[in-house]
């Protein structure tokens, strides 16, 4: 895969407030905030997308969410709830081909979750 966006934060080339950092993943705050707190979540290894996991990457994928279940209790929102979003593709508005997880939290969030950008042209 090439290099992306997220492979230069992992590789520290450029810049990211880091929040959080194993040896499989590392989560940083959004440079675009959608919540108060909006952080993503990401492997080390570069994956582009959901379509592209494979039956290695099981733990890799639950990792992810382990780490943010850890990060909402350290930070404090576990009991208040958060979301967490993985976009995959075009039409759910995927634009950094690095698999990520957002975790979007400190406001209540409404649902469904999307503005229809079919209906919006
Ligand atoms: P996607 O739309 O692919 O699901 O999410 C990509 C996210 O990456 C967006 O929420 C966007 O704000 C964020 N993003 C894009 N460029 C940068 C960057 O250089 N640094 C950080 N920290 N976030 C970025």
């Amino acid at each position: 895969m090439s290099e992306t966006l997220f492979s230069k934060i992992i590789n520290r080339e450029i810049p990211a407030d880091i929040v959080y950092e194993d040896d499989l993943s590392l989560a940083f705050r959004d440079i675009n905030p959608q919540a108060p707190v909006h952080l993503l979540l990401i492997p080390k290894k570069a994956i582009a997308t959901i379509n592209d996991l494979g039956p290695d990457d099981r733990e890799l994928v639950g990792h992810l969410f382990v780490v943010a279940a850890k990060l909402a209790k350290e930070m404090g929102f576990d009991d208040d709830g958060y979301r967490t979003v993985m976009n995959c593709g075009a039409n759910a508005g995927q634009t950094v081909f690095h698999l990520h997880l957002h975790l979007l939290a400190g406001k209540p969030f409404g649902w469904p979750p999307y503005t229809d950008r079919m209906k919006q042209a």
